[in-house]
């Protein structure tokens, strides 16, 4: 079954997209934890970065170029963001299909490995 990122590349389902080109879109979570808060989306449906293989690493690499140029586009590549992609169950990953997310517009906090 397609993933929720496939139905909204194939416009399925709404989204605010911010950025499409033939490898990559970007469109703003629909439960953001930060100001900016965009995702940035291979359009080829990887399911987790344990399926990687070398035939995406320019869709892959795109990821990072897109997420600069958002950035500088919602003005807060000087203030500065972070980028984090999570990997299945102790990584915090809930689509199935491989994502970036983009976080900024205030100051976010360490990162924390254990939760207390
Ligand atoms: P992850 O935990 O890394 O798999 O993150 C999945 C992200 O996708 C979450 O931040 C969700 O809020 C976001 N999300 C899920 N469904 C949608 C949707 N239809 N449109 C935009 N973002 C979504």
């Amino acid at each position: 079954m397609a993933s929720v990122f496939t139905k909204i590349i194939n416009r399925e389902i709404p989204s605010k997209i911010v950025y499409e080109d033939d490898l990559v879109i970007a469109f703003h979570d629909i439960d953001p934890v930060a100001p900016v808060h965009i995702l940035i989306v291979p359009k080829k449906e990887i399911p987790t970065v344990n399926d990687v293989t070398e035939a995406d690493e320019l869709a892959l690499g795109r990821l990072f170029t897109v997420a600069a140029r958002i950035a500088r586009e919602h003005n807060i590549a000087e203030s500065g963001y972070r980028l984090i992609v999570n990997c299945n169950k102790d990584g915090g990953q809930e689509v199935f299909h491989v994502h970036m997310h983009l976080l900024g517009g205030e100051r976010i906090g360490p990162i924390r490995v254990r939760s207390k």
